[in-house]
């Protein structure tokens, strides 16, 4: 069995007047992530997702939030990096769910995948993604809070190494 799945989940605090980056992409907002990268939970929910259906830890094991270096770093960076943890193993699609209670994100879906499947080095159509809201209750309810969940399939890839059997005896 060659495939594996894995699941990622992130939350960042919302704060008036500051950037809020989804997935890679500005969106024009009132309220912004406070955050020690820039606070893109989406990007951080599938580099969790992609990790763990690999096997690989999760996302604070390799790029620490104590180390200087992640400092206001783009996700996507982090996203590319990666990749390069798991090299093994390919990407067959991803899917996600983005929970914020304001603006409304489906304008900005298209962009999003885009950037999302740019920096996975996949097709745009092996990426999904679902807005959501949790009307009005909770953390999301109130912009306190934005909330992503992913999920990854991935699959193994095959070794190129071809074994040479010794010759039957007849
Ligand atoms: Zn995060």
């Amino acid at each position: 069995m060659n495939q594996r799945i894995g699941i990622g989940y992130d939350v960042h605090k919302l704060e008036k007047n500051a950037n809020l980056i989804i997935g890679g992409v500005k969106i024009k907002s009132e309220y912004g992530c406070i955050s020690h990268s820039d606070g893109d939970a989406l990007t951080h929910a599938v580099i969790d997702a992609i990790l763990g259906a690999c096997g690989k830890k999760d996302i604070g094991y390799y790029f620490p939030p104590t180390d200087e270096k992640y400092k206001n770093i783009n996700s996507l960076k982090l996203l590319e990096k990666t990749l390069n943890i798991i090299t093994d193993f390919q990407i067959i699609n991803i899917d996600c769910i983005v929970v914020l209670q304001s603006p409304s994100l489906s304008p900005y879906r298209e962009r999003i995948q885009e950037s999302l499947a740019n920096s996975c080095k996949i097709l745009k159509e092996k990426i999904n993604i679902k807005f959501k809201t949790e009307e009005f209750l909770g953390f999301t309810g109130n912009m306190q809070g934005i909330k992503a969940i992913a999920i990854c399939l991935v699959e193994k890839k095959y070794s190129q190494k071809i074994e040479i059997l010794p010759p039957a005896t007849p």
